[in-house]
């Protein structure tokens, strides 16, 4: 694994994914981090709530092609989680919520949240470990950050919103599931998408604290009884993404100035 060299930024958290903010709403800058595994694209600035001053920092998933596809929307299989990943510990942050666009296997209604408190991850194409060069196991026993992800519920009670919390499912994609499959990854997980994996499990190597606050855009197919079409995720994002942002914003102030979780430690007794 190469060294990881650390920029200070006095980041408060740095969101992957991006829904609900528009960057140009904001006096951010790009600014683009070098990592091993390619440049990424990272809008930095502050933002003001609620009587604070957040300095944040966004990656968007989906619009960071440093490849010469000229892709504008890069797809769920062939995003670049490792430099994403390693861009937050390059600009010196150490907290990360992730937002993931989900179709629900239960009753949650479409556009409402669930932070994820597990994952089961059936991906099968992507790199998904910083490891390679030695045997680490990192521990999987909590793969989110609890500090974080409370904050997150309780974000959503005073929002007056259901506090849904459960067990994010990752599908390779790019096309959504089956019917069948749905029947079955309904016995064992709450919510379905494609890109949450292995983005948490970079995190958890790198001893970030990493939670995932997922919005329920859809139910999922075979459920609603009529064809799933990405205008209809896609319209559901744009619904709420004013919700998602306050969501978050009132999140990452009422977290404590240093953390009190165990994330930063996950890498420890994990190397044989
Ligand atoms: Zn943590």
């Amino acid at each position: 694994m190469p060294k990881v060299s650390k920029k200070q930024h006095n980041i408060d958290a740095v969101v992957i994914g991006g829904v609900g903010f528009n960057p140009d709403d904001y006096d951010f800058r790009t600014i683009k981090v070098n990592t091993p595994y390619g440049t990424v694209k990272v809008k930095t600035g502050n933002i003001a709530h609620r009587s604070r001053i957040l300095e944040l920092a966004l990656i968007q998933r989906h619009a960071n092609n440093d490849t010469s596809s000229g892709a504008e929307h890069l797809p769920p299989h062939k995003l670049n989680y490792r430099a994403y990943v390693w861009a937050v510990r390059s600009l010196g942050a150490n907290r990360v919520i992730a937002t993931n666009s989900v179709g629900t296997m239960g009753s949650h209604p479409r556009g409402s949240f669930l932070v994820a408190d597990d994952f089961i991850d059936l991906t099968r194409s992507r790199v998904n470990t910083f490891y390679d060069d030695r045997t680490v196991h990192v521990d999987m026993t909590k793969p989110y950050c609890p500090e974080i992800s409370d904050s997150l519920l309780n974000s959503l009670e005073n929002n007056q919103m259901e506090p849904f919390k459960g067990v994010y499912v990752c599908t390779e994609g790019p096309r959504f599931e089956t019917a069948a499959e749905i029947r079955m990854l309904g016995t064992f997980g709450d919510v379905v998408g494609m890109t949450g994996l292995p983005e948490v499990v970079l995190a958890r190597e790198l001893g970030l604290c990493y939670a995932s606050l997922c919005i329920i855009t859809n139910q999922a197919c075979g459920l609603a009884g009529n064809k799933l079409t990405a205008d209809e995720v896609v319209e559901m994002l744009e619904m709420k993404k004013e919700t998602l942002r306050t969501i978050l914003l009132d999140a990452i102030i009422s977290l404590p100035a240093h953390s009190n979780c165990g994330c930063k430690d996950a890498i420890k007794g994990a190397t044989i």
